[in-house]
Protein backbone atom coordinates (compact mmCIF):
# COMPACT_ATOMS: atom_id res chain seq x y z
CA UNK A 1 0.00 0.00 0.00
CA UNK A 2 2.49 2.51 0.96
CA UNK A 3 4.40 4.77 -2.01
CA UNK A 4 7.38 3.91 -3.62
CA UNK A 5 8.65 7.46 -2.67
CA UNK A 6 7.68 6.77 1.06
CA UNK A 7 10.13 3.40 0.93
CA UNK A 8 13.52 4.71 1.05
CA UNK A 9 12.28 7.15 4.34
CA UNK A 10 10.85 4.15 6.29
CA UNK A 11 13.95 1.86 5.51
CA UNK A 12 16.41 4.38 6.73
CA UNK A 13 14.57 5.55 9.72
CA UNK A 14 16.06 8.19 11.95
CA UNK A 15 19.00 7.05 13.37
CA UNK A 16 18.68 8.99 16.58
CA UNK A 17 14.55 8.17 17.05
CA UNK A 18 16.38 4.05 16.86
CA UNK A 19 18.60 5.21 18.96
CA UNK A 20 15.96 6.51 21.10
CA UNK A 21 13.90 3.64 21.06
CA UNK A 22 16.55 1.52 22.02
CA UNK A 23 16.81 3.56 24.90
CA UNK A 24 13.89 3.56 26.71
CA UNK A 25 14.17 -0.41 25.86
CA UNK A 26 17.30 -0.28 27.88
CA UNK A 27 16.23 1.41 30.80
CA UNK A 28 13.17 -1.17 30.63
CA UNK A 29 15.93 -3.85 31.18
CA UNK A 30 18.83 -2.41 33.68
CA UNK A 31 16.84 0.15 35.00
CA UNK A 32 16.81 3.88 33.49
CA UNK A 33 19.64 5.29 36.03
CA UNK A 34 21.83 3.03 34.49
CA UNK A 35 21.18 3.82 31.11
CA UNK A 36 23.00 7.06 29.59
CA UNK A 37 21.12 8.27 26.64
CA UNK A 38 22.38 10.99 24.48
CA UNK A 39 20.34 10.39 21.60
CA UNK A 40 17.81 13.07 21.51
CA UNK A 41 18.04 16.54 21.59
CA UNK A 42 14.82 16.73 24.16
CA UNK A 43 15.22 20.04 26.24
CA UNK A 44 15.78 18.10 29.85
CA UNK A 45 15.57 22.16 31.28
CA UNK A 46 11.92 23.14 32.36
CA UNK A 47 9.52 25.56 30.43
CA UNK A 48 10.11 28.76 31.83
CA UNK A 49 7.27 29.10 35.01
CA UNK A 50 6.15 31.95 32.73
CA UNK A 51 4.95 29.93 30.15
CA UNK A 52 3.08 27.82 32.79
CA UNK A 53 1.10 31.47 34.41
CA UNK A 54 0.63 32.58 31.06
CA UNK A 55 -1.60 29.39 29.50
CA UNK A 56 -3.67 29.87 32.92
CA UNK A 57 -4.09 33.74 32.92
CA UNK A 58 -5.11 32.98 28.94
CA UNK A 59 -7.67 30.50 30.36
CA UNK A 60 -9.25 32.85 32.76
CA UNK A 61 -8.77 35.78 30.71
CA UNK A 62 -9.06 35.07 27.05
CA UNK A 63 -12.42 34.54 25.43
CA UNK A 64 -12.99 30.32 24.90
CA UNK A 65 -13.80 30.98 21.34
CA UNK A 66 -10.73 33.40 20.21
CA UNK A 67 -7.91 31.26 21.91
CA UNK A 68 -9.56 28.06 20.95
CA UNK A 69 -10.56 28.94 17.35
CA UNK A 70 -9.18 29.68 13.97
CA UNK A 71 -7.26 32.85 12.97
CA UNK A 72 -5.41 33.59 9.64
CA UNK A 73 -3.01 31.10 8.15
CA UNK A 74 -0.76 32.76 9.29
CA UNK A 75 -1.39 33.62 12.93
CA UNK A 76 -2.63 35.40 15.15
CA UNK A 77 -1.97 39.58 14.30
CA UNK A 78 -1.30 40.39 17.58
CA UNK A 79 1.36 37.49 18.40
CA UNK A 80 2.85 38.30 15.42
CA UNK A 81 3.22 42.36 15.72
CA UNK A 82 4.54 41.24 19.11
CA UNK A 83 7.17 39.06 18.14
CA UNK A 84 7.99 41.51 15.41
CA UNK A 85 8.98 43.93 17.47
CA UNK A 86 10.66 41.51 19.88
CA UNK A 87 13.17 40.78 17.23
CA UNK A 88 13.18 44.51 16.40
CA UNK A 89 14.08 45.78 19.90
CA UNK A 90 16.87 42.92 20.14
CA UNK A 91 18.78 42.98 16.65
CA UNK A 92 17.86 46.45 15.28
CA UNK A 93 15.86 45.12 12.46
CA UNK A 94 12.75 46.27 11.32
CA UNK A 95 9.96 43.91 10.97
CA UNK A 96 6.14 44.51 11.22
CA UNK A 97 3.68 41.80 12.04
CA UNK A 98 2.88 41.36 8.33
CA UNK A 99 6.95 39.64 7.75
CA UNK A 100 5.88 36.72 10.47
CA UNK A 101 3.86 33.17 10.00
CA UNK A 102 3.45 31.52 12.76
CA UNK A 103 4.46 27.69 11.79
CA UNK A 104 4.19 24.37 13.32
CA UNK A 105 7.71 24.65 14.74
CA UNK A 106 10.76 25.13 13.09
CA UNK A 107 10.53 21.60 11.10
CA UNK A 108 6.58 22.68 9.51
CA UNK A 109 8.19 26.44 8.91
CA UNK A 110 11.19 24.60 6.68
CA UNK A 111 8.70 22.56 4.95
CA UNK A 112 6.19 25.75 4.15
CA UNK A 113 9.35 27.52 3.02
CA UNK A 114 10.87 24.94 0.44
CA UNK A 115 6.79 24.23 -0.81
CA UNK A 116 6.31 28.02 -1.23
CA UNK A 117 9.97 27.71 -3.58
CA UNK A 118 10.83 25.15 -4.60
CA UNK A 119 9.78 23.56 -8.57
CA UNK A 120 10.79 19.91 -9.63
CA UNK A 121 14.96 19.57 -9.93
CA UNK A 122 15.39 22.84 -8.13
CA UNK A 123 18.52 22.52 -5.47
CA UNK A 124 18.90 23.06 -2.40
CA UNK A 125 22.59 23.45 -0.38
CA UNK A 126 23.37 22.33 3.15
CA UNK A 127 26.24 22.22 4.82
CA UNK A 128 27.20 18.59 6.47
CA UNK A 129 27.34 18.00 9.26
CA UNK A 130 23.48 18.80 8.72
CA UNK A 131 20.14 17.79 10.44
CA UNK A 132 19.35 14.57 8.63
CA UNK A 133 15.29 15.95 8.01
CA UNK A 134 16.79 18.51 5.44
CA UNK A 135 17.09 15.87 2.92
CA UNK A 136 13.28 14.35 3.24
CA UNK A 137 12.26 18.13 3.53
CA UNK A 138 13.58 18.91 0.50
CA UNK A 139 12.46 15.46 -1.45
CA UNK A 140 9.04 16.53 -0.34
CA UNK A 141 9.19 19.50 -3.40
CA UNK A 142 10.77 16.85 -5.63
CA UNK A 143 13.43 19.22 -4.56
CA UNK A 144 17.64 18.33 -4.81
CA UNK A 145 19.84 18.77 -2.04
CA UNK A 146 23.21 19.39 -2.46
CA UNK A 147 25.64 18.72 0.71
CA UNK A 148 28.98 20.72 1.15
CA UNK A 149 31.41 18.43 2.70
CA UNK A 150 32.48 19.58 5.83
CA UNK A 151 35.29 21.17 7.15
CA UNK A 152 36.40 19.50 9.85
CA UNK A 153 39.32 21.57 11.60
CA UNK A 154 36.53 24.38 12.88
CA UNK A 155 33.34 22.97 11.34
CA UNK A 156 32.50 26.39 10.33
CA UNK A 157 31.25 26.06 6.67
CA UNK A 158 33.47 25.10 3.79
CA UNK A 159 32.62 28.51 1.82
CA UNK A 160 35.21 27.72 -1.24
CA UNK A 161 33.59 24.45 -1.73
CA UNK A 162 29.96 26.32 -1.22
CA UNK A 163 30.54 28.27 -4.27
CA UNK A 164 31.63 25.58 -6.59
CA UNK A 165 28.32 23.63 -5.72
CA UNK A 166 26.04 26.65 -6.82
CA UNK A 167 24.45 26.59 -10.50
CA UNK A 168 22.22 27.96 -12.07
CA UNK A 169 19.50 25.44 -10.25
CA UNK A 170 19.78 26.80 -7.07
CA UNK A 171 17.24 27.80 -5.39
CA UNK A 172 17.69 28.02 -1.29
CA UNK A 173 20.68 27.25 1.04
CA UNK A 174 20.22 26.21 4.72
CA UNK A 175 22.11 27.20 7.24
CA UNK A 176 22.12 26.24 11.05
CA UNK A 177 24.09 28.42 13.54
CA UNK A 178 24.09 27.63 16.66
CA UNK A 179 24.39 24.55 14.67
CA UNK A 180 23.16 21.04 15.30
CA UNK A 181 25.60 18.30 16.16
CA UNK A 182 28.30 20.67 16.13
CA UNK A 183 27.58 24.10 18.19
CA UNK A 184 29.50 25.95 16.00
CA UNK A 185 28.11 29.75 15.75
CA UNK A 186 28.67 31.33 12.63
CA UNK A 187 30.50 34.47 13.04
CA UNK A 188 29.39 38.12 11.57
CA UNK A 189 32.55 37.77 9.05
CA UNK A 190 30.99 34.38 7.80
CA UNK A 191 27.75 35.46 7.42
CA UNK A 192 29.09 38.36 5.49
CA UNK A 193 30.68 35.74 3.01
CA UNK A 194 28.10 33.76 2.72
CA UNK A 195 26.49 36.58 1.67
CA UNK A 196 28.74 38.06 -0.77
CA UNK A 197 28.93 34.65 -2.37
CA UNK A 198 25.13 34.16 -2.59
CA UNK A 199 24.90 38.20 -4.16
CA UNK A 200 28.06 37.26 -6.99
CA UNK A 201 25.98 33.99 -7.87
CA UNK A 202 22.70 35.56 -8.05
CA UNK A 203 24.21 37.94 -10.50
CA UNK A 204 26.23 35.61 -12.77
CA UNK A 205 23.26 33.14 -13.30
CA UNK A 206 20.73 36.18 -13.20
CA UNK A 207 18.76 34.00 -10.27
CA UNK A 208 17.21 34.56 -6.80
CA UNK A 209 18.57 32.26 -3.77
CA UNK A 210 17.22 32.26 -0.51
CA UNK A 211 19.25 31.68 2.60
CA UNK A 212 17.37 30.04 4.50
CA UNK A 213 18.28 30.45 8.45
CA UNK A 214 17.11 26.86 10.96
CA UNK A 215 17.42 28.81 14.13
CA UNK A 216 15.61 26.77 16.76
CA UNK A 217 19.24 27.02 19.02
CA UNK A 218 19.38 30.88 18.92
CA UNK A 219 18.97 31.75 22.33
CA UNK A 220 21.22 29.06 23.73
CA UNK A 221 25.07 30.19 23.53
CA UNK A 222 27.69 30.21 26.24
CA UNK A 223 30.17 32.58 27.30
CA UNK A 224 28.85 35.49 26.10
CA UNK A 225 29.05 34.61 22.41
CA UNK A 226 26.72 36.62 19.98
CA UNK A 227 24.47 34.87 17.58
CA UNK A 228 24.47 37.52 14.44
CA UNK A 229 20.75 38.30 12.89
CA UNK A 230 21.15 36.69 9.34
CA UNK A 231 19.03 38.83 7.66
CA UNK A 232 21.37 41.90 8.33
CA UNK A 233 23.64 40.17 6.10
CA UNK A 234 22.01 38.98 2.88
CA UNK A 235 18.44 40.71 1.34
CA UNK A 236 17.16 37.44 0.08
CA UNK A 237 17.21 35.92 3.41
CA UNK A 238 14.33 33.91 5.66
CA UNK A 239 14.42 33.26 9.15
CA UNK A 240 13.20 29.81 10.46
CA UNK A 241 12.55 29.97 14.34
CA UNK A 242 11.64 27.94 16.98
CA UNK A 243 10.18 27.67 20.94
CA UNK A 244 11.33 24.50 20.86
CA UNK A 245 14.76 24.37 22.59
CA UNK A 246 14.68 28.29 23.75
CA UNK A 247 11.29 27.78 25.81
CA UNK A 248 11.58 23.90 26.10
CA UNK A 249 8.33 23.37 24.25
CA UNK A 250 8.80 20.82 21.79
CA UNK A 251 6.16 18.88 21.97
CA UNK A 252 3.86 22.02 22.09
CA UNK A 253 4.80 22.64 18.18
CA UNK A 254 5.23 26.03 17.82
CA UNK A 255 7.37 28.44 16.18
CA UNK A 256 7.66 31.20 13.29
CA UNK A 257 9.01 32.59 9.66
CA UNK A 258 10.78 35.74 9.14
CA UNK A 259 9.94 36.65 5.41
CA UNK A 260 11.62 40.16 5.39
CA UNK A 261 9.89 43.41 3.19
CA UNK A 262 13.47 42.98 1.34
CA UNK A 263 13.01 39.49 0.25
CA UNK A 264 12.57 39.80 -3.67
CA UNK A 265 8.30 39.88 -3.82
CA UNK A 266 7.88 39.57 -0.34
CA UNK A 267 4.53 39.91 -0.41
CA UNK A 268 3.98 37.17 -2.61
CA UNK A 269 6.19 34.83 -0.61
CA UNK A 270 4.41 35.68 2.18
CA UNK A 271 0.90 35.73 0.82
CA UNK A 272 2.03 32.14 -0.62
CA UNK A 273 3.16 30.51 2.51
CA UNK A 274 0.39 30.95 4.65
CA UNK A 275 -1.18 28.95 1.61
CA UNK A 276 1.04 26.49 1.99
CA UNK A 277 0.66 26.05 5.70
CA UNK A 278 -3.23 25.78 5.08
CA UNK A 279 -2.47 23.27 1.98
CA UNK A 280 0.17 21.56 3.84
CA UNK A 281 -2.64 20.75 6.48
CA UNK A 282 -1.38 22.44 9.46
CA UNK A 283 -3.71 25.23 8.47
CA UNK A 284 -2.41 27.40 11.36
CA UNK A 285 -0.14 27.13 14.03
CA UNK A 286 -1.63 25.87 17.58
CA UNK A 287 -3.55 29.21 18.96
CA UNK A 288 -3.11 28.93 22.33
CA UNK A 289 0.48 28.33 22.07
CA UNK A 290 0.71 31.25 20.27
CA UNK A 291 -1.39 32.96 22.57
CA UNK A 292 1.42 31.98 25.45
CA UNK A 293 4.37 33.20 22.98
CA UNK A 294 3.13 36.57 23.12
CA UNK A 295 2.83 36.44 27.01
CA UNK A 296 6.11 35.64 27.14
CA UNK A 297 8.14 36.91 23.99
CA UNK A 298 11.27 37.73 26.05
CA UNK A 299 11.28 34.81 28.06
CA UNK A 300 14.39 32.55 28.36
CA UNK A 301 15.36 29.20 29.51
CA UNK A 302 17.85 28.30 32.71
CA UNK A 303 21.01 28.20 30.42
CA UNK A 304 23.25 27.80 33.04
CA UNK A 305 22.29 24.37 33.72
CA UNK A 306 22.89 23.47 29.59
CA UNK A 307 26.27 25.40 30.54
CA UNK A 308 27.36 23.62 33.50
CA UNK A 309 26.84 20.09 31.60
CA UNK A 310 28.78 21.73 28.63
CA UNK A 311 31.81 22.79 30.72
CA UNK A 312 31.28 19.12 32.51
CA UNK A 313 31.44 17.07 29.84
CA UNK A 314 33.71 18.68 27.34
CA UNK A 315 36.37 18.94 30.36
CA UNK A 316 36.17 15.02 31.27
CA UNK A 317 35.76 13.79 27.62
CA UNK A 318 39.00 15.75 25.90
CA UNK A 319 40.73 14.55 29.53
CA UNK A 320 40.17 11.48 28.41
CA UNK A 321 41.39 11.60 24.94
CA UNK A 322 38.75 12.13 23.17
CA UNK A 323 38.61 15.17 20.58
CA UNK A 324 36.28 17.71 19.62
CA UNK A 325 35.80 21.43 19.80
CA UNK A 326 34.15 23.24 22.40
CA UNK A 327 30.93 23.99 21.27
CA UNK A 328 29.66 27.91 21.65
CA UNK A 329 26.13 27.05 21.32
CA UNK A 330 22.50 24.81 20.99
CA UNK A 331 23.44 21.07 23.46
CA UNK A 332 25.89 18.99 21.76
CA UNK A 333 28.87 18.05 21.85
CA UNK A 334 30.25 16.41 17.97
CA UNK A 335 33.42 13.95 19.55
CA UNK A 336 35.92 12.34 16.84
CA UNK A 337 35.69 8.65 17.00
CA UNK A 338 38.21 6.16 17.19
CA UNK A 339 36.80 4.02 14.66
CA UNK A 340 34.44 3.46 12.40
CA UNK A 341 31.51 5.56 14.04
CA UNK A 342 28.60 3.05 13.54
CA UNK A 343 31.18 0.59 15.05
CA UNK A 344 31.91 2.96 17.81
CA UNK A 345 28.13 3.85 18.77
CA UNK A 346 27.66 0.32 18.74
CA UNK A 347 30.31 -0.56 20.78
CA UNK A 348 29.42 2.50 23.48
CA UNK A 349 26.23 0.42 23.74
CA UNK A 350 28.32 -2.17 25.77
CA UNK A 351 28.70 0.17 27.98
CA UNK A 352 24.92 1.39 28.25
CA UNK A 353 26.06 4.96 26.44
CA UNK A 354 23.48 5.85 23.53
CA UNK A 355 25.31 8.46 21.43
CA UNK A 356 24.13 9.03 17.73
CA UNK A 357 26.88 8.28 14.66
CA UNK A 358 27.95 11.19 12.44
CA UNK A 359 26.88 9.10 9.46
CA UNK A 360 23.13 10.29 10.70
CA UNK A 361 24.71 13.99 9.58
CA UNK A 362 26.13 13.26 6.79
CA UNK A 363 29.41 13.03 8.82
CA UNK A 364 31.26 9.74 9.40
CA UNK A 365 33.97 9.67 11.61
CA UNK A 366 32.10 11.65 14.41
CA UNK A 367 29.62 11.04 16.89
CA UNK A 368 26.97 13.58 18.67
CA UNK A 369 26.43 13.84 22.41
CA UNK A 370 22.96 15.50 23.56
CA UNK A 371 24.13 16.86 26.54
CA UNK A 372 20.40 18.02 27.56
CA UNK A 373 19.95 15.82 30.03
CA UNK A 374 20.29 15.80 33.85
CA UNK A 375 23.66 16.80 35.39
CA UNK A 376 23.47 13.47 37.79
CA UNK A 377 23.36 11.88 34.29
CA UNK A 378 26.22 12.88 33.18
CA UNK A 379 27.95 12.39 35.94
CA UNK A 380 26.95 9.08 36.49
CA UNK A 381 27.97 8.00 32.90
CA UNK A 382 32.10 9.70 33.05
CA UNK A 383 33.03 6.45 34.51
CA UNK A 384 32.07 4.55 31.18
CA UNK A 385 33.10 7.02 28.70
CA UNK A 386 36.40 6.90 30.94
CA UNK A 387 36.55 3.33 30.43
CA UNK A 388 35.61 3.34 26.61
CA UNK A 389 38.64 5.75 26.02
CA UNK A 390 40.61 3.33 27.69
CA UNK A 391 39.88 0.47 25.53
CA UNK A 392 40.48 2.26 22.62
CA UNK A 393 43.75 3.29 23.98
CA UNK A 394 42.59 6.99 24.00
N1 LIG B 1 16.29 22.16 12.82
C1 LIG B 1 17.24 21.65 13.61
C2 LIG B 1 18.66 21.95 13.32
C3 LIG B 1 16.90 20.84 14.70
O1 LIG B 1 17.87 20.34 15.48
C4 LIG B 1 15.53 20.57 14.94
C5 LIG B 1 15.13 19.70 16.05
O2 LIG B 1 15.90 19.12 16.76
C6 LIG B 1 14.58 21.14 14.09
C7 LIG B 1 14.99 21.91 13.04
C8 LIG B 1 13.12 20.89 14.29
O3 LIG B 1 12.66 21.59 15.41
P1 LIG B 1 11.13 21.76 15.77
O4 LIG B 1 10.87 21.00 17.01
O5 LIG B 1 10.97 23.23 16.00
O6 LIG B 1 10.33 21.30 14.62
Amino acid sequence: MIADKMRPLVENNSAIRAMFEEGKKMAAEYGAENVYDFSLGNPNVPAPDAVKQAILDIMNEEESTMVHGYMSNAGFDDVREGIAQSINRRFGTHFHGGNLLMTVGAASGLNVILKTILDPGDEVIVFAPYFMEYGSYVRNYDGVLTVVPPNTETFQPNLLEFESRITNRTKAVIINTPNNPTGVVYSSETLREIGAILERKEKEYGSSILLISDEPYRELAYDGVEVPYVTLFYRNTVVCYSYSKSLSLPGERIGYLVIPDEVEDSKAVIAAASISNRVLGCVNAPSLMQRVILRCVDEKVNLSAYNKNRELLYNRLTEYGFECIKPEGAFYLFIKTPEDDKLFCEYCKKHRVLLVQGSAFACPGYARIAYCVSYEQIERSLPAFHEIAQEYGL
